[in-house]
C-alpha cells in the first residue's frame, strides 16, 4: 500500500504545461528555432496548431490580468497575428519550460533564455508558459479538446 503511494507520487513528476509562441515570435520565423530549443531541453511536444486568436479569446485567456495597465495592449498584441499554441510534457514541466523562456522583461532574462536570445520588448516577448500547474491545466482546456491530445 505504502509502496503504491509512492510509485503514484513519482508519477505525478511528469506534468503538463501550456506554451505558446507568440505573433512576434511567428513573424520573425522563430518558430522552428523555439520548438528545437523545447525539444533539446527534453520536454515532449504532444499536442500542438497554429491558431488566431479573436481579441475576445485574447481576453479570455489573460483574463488573470484584467485591469491591469497593459491588459488592453497584450490582447491587441496576442490577436494581432497566428501563434502556436502547444502541450509540453515532461518532469517538472511547469517549472523547466518557465526556465527555458526567461524572466517576463527580456532585460532581466538570464543569458541563454528565450527571451534574453529573442525577446525586443517586454511585451512582445516571444513566448507564454503557464506558472502553476493548475493554470495549465485552464490553459489546456482553453485552447484544445481530448482528441486533440496525443496519448489521452
Ligand atoms: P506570459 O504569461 O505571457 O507567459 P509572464 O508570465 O512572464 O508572461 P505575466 O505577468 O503573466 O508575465 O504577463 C503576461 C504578459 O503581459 C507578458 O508576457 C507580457 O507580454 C505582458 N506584460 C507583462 N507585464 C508587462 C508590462 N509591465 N508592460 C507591458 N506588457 C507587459
Ligand atoms: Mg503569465
Amino acid at each position: 500500500m505504502v509502496k503504491l503511494i509512492f510509485k503514484e507520487d513519482n508519477l505525478s513528476m511528469k506534468d503538463r504545461t501550456f506554451g505558446i509562441i507568440k505573433p512576434d515570435a511567428v513573424s520573425k520565423n522563430l518558430i522552428g528555432a523555439v520548438l528545437k530549443r523545447i525539444e533539446d531541453e527534453g520536454l515532449k511536444i504532444v499536442a500542438m496548431k497554429m491558431i488566431r486568436m479573436t481579441k475576445a479569446q485574447a481576453k479570455g485567456f489573460y483574463k488573470v490580468h484584467e485591469g491591469k495597465p497593459f491588459y488592453e495592449s497584450v490582447t491587441d498584441f496576442m490577436s494581432s497575428g497566428p501563434c502556436v499554441v502547444m502541450v509540453l510534457e515532461g518532469d517538472d514541466a511547469v517549472k523547466k519550460y518557465r526556465a527555458i523562456m526567461g524572466a517576463t522583461n527580456y532585460k532581466e532574462a538570464k543569458e541563454g533564455t528565450i527571451r534574453h536570445i529573442y525577446a525586443t520588448d517586454i511585451e512582445k516577448n516571444i513566448v507564454h508558459g503557464s506558472d502553476s500547474r493548475e493554470n495549465a491545466e485552464f490553459e489546456i482546456g482553453y485552447f484544445f479538446n481530448a482528441l486533440e491530445m496525443k496519448g489521452d
